[in-house]
């Protein structure tokens, strides 16, 4: 029988090619931007039409290319970016694979115009369908505009596949984003139908941030900053009362490049455990430069998805960037962003070079709390009793204020969104940082709290608002502001399981500065010497102790990983639902006041709201 296989042609091996790296016309925006960053100008032009179905052009003032290469550069593998195979891990460019050009030619009608700068002639090339119909000199600009019509011409299935141009038009922008962010010291323009949607001067990180997401972004983020020998973290990220329960920006770029990494998000949020509600999920814009060896962005033909050497190490790298960025900031008192211990267990420096430690450069004074710490060696004796500071915690007020406006505009359609900010500006709303002593006031059921503060009506959920003030003041306690014990005359005995007085043992320490004194008779028994100094804790101890021990350890099995979090929860929960009626005025301020002191009033531990405001139009659609 004669033979049957043959090479595949040029044209069809392209279009093949294409299949992978082109699905959209979103994916020729992003091969072509980054064409245009790795050519090395700082001005870059993007001119879409239909959202890209009609015309896709990129225009750069960089390197330019020769009447040859001109040519050349539509060929597949044809690349100057790699000669060998080991400089794939070396490679500072975007591209590399020399396939994207190759693939948009054979599915589109391409015109390039490029001259190198020390030339005086540039060139032209027009192909349609990977057939090229003109390559002569012209007269054009320093740089290369290259101009995508016609997209998917001859592969119909994939144009009859294309969304609307508004869904498009998002994936469009959306790769727009990812360059324009990283690359925020290079100019870029956007224009859609002939309008200029937007216009970003060369900046630095944030700027560009604003510029790309909205002056709303000003005041929402808190910088995020580690540098240490083997990798670097820059960016920022969202504060917690700003995330959002539906998608947020979260922008993740490693040695210049937009990845998605699963784990690395992964790593972010579970900074903001306890923070943020359940569902939630912050914004946030991390970069990461790290020796290039360590990854491989040669996985996935579009490069988002990358294989990093150590990923664990990765992983606690940015959580523990992340955590201290929210603890410096004052909103994560769980926080002990001094001693992380990740930042001691960085790899060691390639052998070639000379080994420097991993430092954390931190201010040793620093102190996120407003009480002076004292030392877990200290005995709980000679310590004060816990108090609350007289006034409010006026960040935690305006952040509330600042979370109700979010709220408040989550619904409006991004240009109303716009108007919205824009009025309402920090300073236009004229807060007073204390409660005041008048607010009208009643409760529901003992449980609800309906108020209204600075015209604003609220409903407070009791219990939710006590699991969030008592998590914070036992977290104080095993920190730094041990719970005084109150000694007990009569000593009550509690009867506990084997498993849960191992437990009890084990705990002792950190129970002994929530106010608990518990001394072991035998393997079951405990005789409870002292109680915290609050009236809350009379009465019900074997509940108490026992529900404490058995809810801590099965937490332990849900990786709630944090020792003090998890003791500092499970103790809050026993006590949250135990509090006399709210019957007089005093009681109910003292309530609102303690929550506004916390530093993340608006959600509970357990990631329950606290308060919810009572807007006119959610009154209005109740009826
Ligand atoms: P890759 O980027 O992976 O090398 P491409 O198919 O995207 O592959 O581009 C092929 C080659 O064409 C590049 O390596 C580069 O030399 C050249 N090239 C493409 N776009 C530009 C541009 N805007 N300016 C200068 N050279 C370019
Ligand atoms: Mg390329």
């Amino acid at each position: 029988m004669a033979d049957i296989i043959k090479l595949l042609p040029d044209a069809v091996a392209n279009q093949i090619a294409a299949g992978e790296v082109i699905q959209r016309p979103a994916s020729v925006v992003k091969e072509l931007l980054e064409n245009a960053v790795d050519a090395g100008g700082d001005y870059i032009q993007l001119i879409v039409k239909d959202a890209g179905r009609t015309l896709i052009q990129v225009i750069d003032n960089g390197k330019g290319m020769s009447f040859n290469d001109a040519r050349l550069c539509f060929e597949r593998h044809a690349t100057s970016k790699l000669r060998a195979a080991d400089e794939l891990y070396h490679i500072t460019t975007k591209g590399f694979r020399g396939e994207a050009l190759a693939s948009i030619a054979s599915i589109a009608h391409v015109e390039l115009k490029t001259k190198q700068p020390d030339e005086t002639m540039g060139t032209l090339v027009q192909i349609e369908g990977a057939e090229v119909k003109k390559h002569e000199y012209c007269t054009t600009q320093d740089g290369t505009s290259i101009s995508v019509k016609n997209l998917f011409f001859n592969v119909p299935a994939r144009r009859n596949f294309l969304k609307s141009d508004n869904v498009e038009m998002t994936h469009v922008e959306e790769e727009f984003f990812r360059v324009a962010l990283i690359h925020y010291d290079l100019s870029f323009t956007l224009f859609h139908n002939g309008k200029q949607i937007y216009q970003l001067p060369a900046a630095n990180f944030k700027q560009r941030i604003i510029g790309i997401f909205g002056n709303g972004f000003r005041d929402k983020l808190y910088p995020v900053e580690q540098e240490t020998d083997i990798m670097d973290v820059h960016g920022f990220i969202a504060k917690p009362e700003n995330a959002k329960k539906k998608k947020s920006e979260q922008y993740m770029f490693i040695n210049h490049r937009y990845v998605r990494h699963p784990l690395l998000n992964y790593a972010v949020e579970q900074a903001y455990a306890q923070l943020i509600p359940q569902g939630y999920r912050p914004a946030y814009f991390i970069y990461i430069d790290i020796n290039p060896e360590c990854v491989d962005i040669n996985v996935s033909p579009t490069k988002v998805e990358v294989k990093l050497q150590d990923d664990k190490l990765l992983f606690g790298f940015i959580l523990a960037a992340v955590k201290k960025s929210l603890g410096k900031m004052s909103l994560s008192p769980q926080i002990d962003f001094d001693v992380d211990p990740i930042f001691e267990q960085m790899p060691q420096k390639p052998a070639d070079r000379p080994i420097v430690l991993p430092t954390i450069e931190h201010n040793p004074n620093y102190n996120p709390f407003d009480t002076v710490p004292q030392y877990r060696g200290q005995t709980q004796r000679d310590s004060k009793p816990y108090q609350w500071n007289e006034r409010l915690n006026p960040d935690s007020w305006n952040a509330f204020l600042e979370g109700l406006k979010t709220e408040h505009i989550a619904h409006q359609e991004p240009e109303q969104l716009e108007a919205t900010l824009m009025v309402e500006t920090p300073s236009s709303i004229s807060i007073e940082a204390d409660v005041p002593n008048d607010f009208p006031y009643f409760v529901v059921d003992n449980r609800y709290l309906f108020l209204q503060l600075n015209n604003r009506s609220m409903v407070m959920d009791i219990v939710s608002a006590r699991e969030r003030i008592l998590f914070d003041r036992n977290m104080k306690a095993l920190r730094d502001t041990p719970i005084r014990v109150q000694q007990s005359l009569f000593p009550v005995t509690v009867t506990l399981t084997p498993a849960q007085g191992d437990l009890a043992e084990t705990l002792k320490k950190e129970l002994l500065l929530l106010g608990y004194d518990i001394e072991k008779i035998d393997m079951t028994h405990f005789a409870v010497n002292g109680t915290p100094n609050d009236e809350e804790a009379e009465g019900d101890l074997q509940n108490i102790i026992s529900n404490m021990l058995d809810d801590y350890k099965s937490n332990l099995f849900l990786h709630r990983s944090d020792n003090y979090q998890n003791i500092a929860l499970c103790m809050a929960k026993q006590y949250r639902s135990r509090y006399a009626p709210l019957t007089s005025r005093e009681s109910v301020t003292e309530l609102v006041r303690q929550l506004f002191q916390c530093d993340c009033p608006t959600v509970s531990p357990s990631q329950q709201k606290t308060v919810f405001i009572l807007e006119p139009q959610f009154i209005e659609s109740l009826f």
